[in-house]
């Protein structure tokens, strides 16, 4: 894991907002008003290994959901290590009430060796907040609509 970022640096999320003010704030208790912001957000946690705001915004009907919490947050913690976080791109975003679908890059590195990817995340509202669902690829949500969108552009590395 590389240095962590000042609270006053700009987001890592690429918004032009501090650190403070943007996602940092969602990470400390500020609910995500779009499915967006929670996808940044958790780009944001995962560089600063805050693992368990992983847990607190993965939907209990997910596949990602894990009941073993220390286990989980053990397996987070390790990806976190293991991995530097070099930047996020939104390539789309749908507004649908029901699973919107935020279609995103992420630039990482492991170990020297690129490990990016691109994912299509679904999301849904858990006691009226915003929580990740799951990729939309592995046939959770609404009947695979999201499967049609624009492929991922190369990798910038
Ligand atoms: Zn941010």
């Amino acid at each position: 894991m590389g240095k962590k970022p000042s609270p006053n640096a700009p987001c890592p999320c690429g918004q032009k907002v501090k650190l403070k003010r943007c996602c940092l704030a969602l990470i400390n208790g500020r609910p995500a008003k779009t499915p967006e912001a929670l996808m940044r957000s958790r780009y944001v946690a995962y560089l600063l290994g805050r693992a368990t705001y992983i847990l607190e915004t993965t939907h209990p009907e997910g596949p990602q959901f894990r009941t073993d919490r220390r286990r989980w947050l053990a397996q987070i913690t390790d990806f976190c290590r293991a991995t530097t976080f070099v930047g996020l791109e939104i390539l789309a975003t749908s507004d649908e009430e029901t699973d919107p679908v935020v279609h995103f890059r992420a630039t990482l590195t492991q170990d020297g060796r690129d490990a990016s990817f691109c994912e299509r995340s679904l999301f849904r509202r858990h006691n009226g907040q915003w929580k990740y669902l799951g990729p939309a690829d592995q046939g959770i949500g609404s009947g695979g609509r999201a499967a049609t969108r624009s492929r991922c552009p190369p990798s910038a590395l």
